[in-house]
């Protein structure tokens, strides 16, 4: 574990003898722009500075990729492959460094991060193996024309992401941005920009040509909105809150930007009483108290039939209370501390609002007594209504509220009175009624006797205030494509005659 620190500290050390700057065309740009802090969330220290691009900077990392588009939407799918598959082996090759880095400046836990450092490099696999296929289109034929489509890339795009797992997120952007043909520039979160140097670094020492993907540090009201307002840029693919989300839809609309949002949730995880409670307890448990409940899947809601509500709130209180809250580099540690300061006054926060809306407190409910880092205690609320504000805002932290429903019927509507819809859980071993249940929740994605599994080739994302758009398999490259129809006509056509 102090291995791992030390790990982390060695793969940052480098950036630290000035403020972090930029990664454009091939060459570090150092910072010239004004510099903000970074916090270890574990210790709440001080890490290193990283600066705001600046006007000019930002604009020769559109420029370079800009300049490099033509020729890397033009490379053979195959080359693209192959350097994209090489990006996978160094990802590998420094997995744990990378993950050590996610809990130095992100302060996610160990456990959780060894594996998303791999899925990082899975997803530039994914797409890398799916680059040669990505132009395919469809022969649609009619009697008089052969009517085919191809797929183009779009041109350079603008990849924004948030701070909760930084280095596994970007590559589920950037991976099928580069294998479609575009060229990218990549902002990511002002709190956690380590692990993004280290990835554009990876890149191009895997033999990524200089300008095809750049990164830029800044804060998202100047850095980013200059990027998602520029021409040069034609699409943005964004992850965060959903209020951002405007704020990007509205600043690219002059230049008629493409846009992709990941955004956020308020999941309910649906527990009938006829379910396998063991194994729905795992999995609510699992699915918000991981990653320190800094994840947009997570299960931030748990509707319980009202017969089995009391019992299994206190089961799920019993685990709370022994879940192993400490320092993110220790394997054993299964909830660490939260971002920033910022956000965990926001987390906190909310305590008074549960009491004051009449919930109560089953389990946490404070900080950590006498933590260094932004420790806060995994939190459960019960006895809640669905119109209470813990029921409808997303908290973004170790906190869970459990609310009781009747029937059927009323956990689909409870479910769905939210303003989010990405996510939903079904437990019940009545296979008919998840059938139903599935078919009637207003979310991008539904899992049913399991927690979030994901698989590359299905679709992500969630439909209301949780996003527009898919990722995932083809759905990617759907994003970072142009279709283009192709007619030709047949021998048996002829155009109407007219001034004859
Ligand atoms: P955020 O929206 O505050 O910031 C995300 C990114 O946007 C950062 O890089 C930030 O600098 C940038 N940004 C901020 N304002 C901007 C602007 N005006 N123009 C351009 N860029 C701007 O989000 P966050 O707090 O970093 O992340 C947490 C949120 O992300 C949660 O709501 C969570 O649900 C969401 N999230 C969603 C998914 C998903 O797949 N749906 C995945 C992970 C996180």
């Amino acid at each position: 574990m102090a291995g791992n620190r030390a790990l982390a500290l060695g793969a940052i050390e480098k950036y630290k003898n000035a403020p972090l700057g930029h990664f454009v065309n091939g060459a570090s740009l150092p910072g010239e722009g004004a510099a903000f802090d970074v916090l270890e969330p574990g210790t709440g220290e001080v890490l290193g500075q990283a600066c705001d691009a600046s006007e000019a900077q930002l604009e020769a990392a559109v420029a370079a990729a800009r300049t490099a588009f033509p020729q890397w939407s033009a490379t053979p799918p195959e080359e693209r492959r192959k350097v994209l598959n090489k990006v996978a082996d160094l990802i590998v090759a420094r997995a744990d460094e990378i993950a050590a880095v996610e809990c130095l400046d992100a302060g996610q836990c160990w456990r959780f991060m060894s594996k998303a450092a791999i899925r990082g490099a899975e997803n530039f696999r994914f797409f890398a193996d799916r680059a040669p296929a990505a132009a395919d289109g469809q022969a649609l034929p009619t009697s008089d024309h052969l009517n085919y489509t191809t797929r183009k890339a779009i041109g350079p795009v603008a990849v924004i992401t948030p701070w909760n797992t930084p280095f596994m997120l970007s590559t589920w952007k950037i991976a099928p941005a580069l294998a479609a043909g575009c060229t990218v520039v990549h902002k990511p979160a002002e709190w956690s920009p380590y692990s993004a140097r280290l990835l554009v670094e990876i890149a191009h020492e895997a033999g990524l040509p200089a300008g095809v993907f750049n990164s830029v540090n800044g804060l998202g009201e100047t850095t980013g909105k200059r990027l998602t307002e520029h021409p040069g840029i034609k699409a943005v693919a964004f992850v965060g809150e959903s209020s951002t989300g405007s704020a990007i839809m509205r600043q690219g609309a002059a230049t008629l930007k493409r846009v992709h949002f990941e955004l956020g949730g308020k999941n309910p995880v649906i527990v009938f009483d006829d379910a396998d409670l063991e194994a729905a307890l795992d999995a609510v448990v699992f699915m918000i108290y991981s990653l320190n409940g800094q994840r947009c899947t997570s299960s931030s809601r748990v509707l319980i039939q009202r017969g089995i509500y009391d019992q299994f709130v206190a089961r799920i209180a019993e685990r709370v209370k022994h879940l192993k809250v400490g320092d993110p580099f220790d394997p054993a540690t299964e909830v660490g501390p939260l971002i920033h300061p910022r956000h965990f006054a926001k987390v906190a926060s909310y305590m008074d609002i549960a009491l004051g809306e009449g919930a109560t407190i089953a389990a946490g409910g404070a900080p950590v007594d006498g933590a260094k880092g932004f420790f806060f205690q995994p939190t459960l609320f019960a006895g809640a209504q669905q119109s209470m504000r813990i029921a409808q805002e997303e908290i973004f932290g170790p906190v869970l509220t459990a609310i009781p429903f009747d029937d059927e019927a009323d956990a689909i509507a409870k479910a769905n009175d939210v303003e989010y819809g990405l996510a939903g859980y079904v437990w019940s071993r009545d296979v008919q009624r998840v059938l139903r249940v599935a078919d009637a929740l207003d979310v991008g994605m539904v899992w049913v006797n399991s927690e979030n599994v994901r698989h590359l080739p299905t679709p992500f994302g969630g439909t209301k205030s949780s996003g527009i758009g898919r990722d995932g398999g083809d759905w990617s490259f759907d994003f970072y494509m142009e279709t283009k129809n192709v007619a030709l006509a047949r021998g048996t056509h002829k155009t109407q005659r007219l001034g004859v």
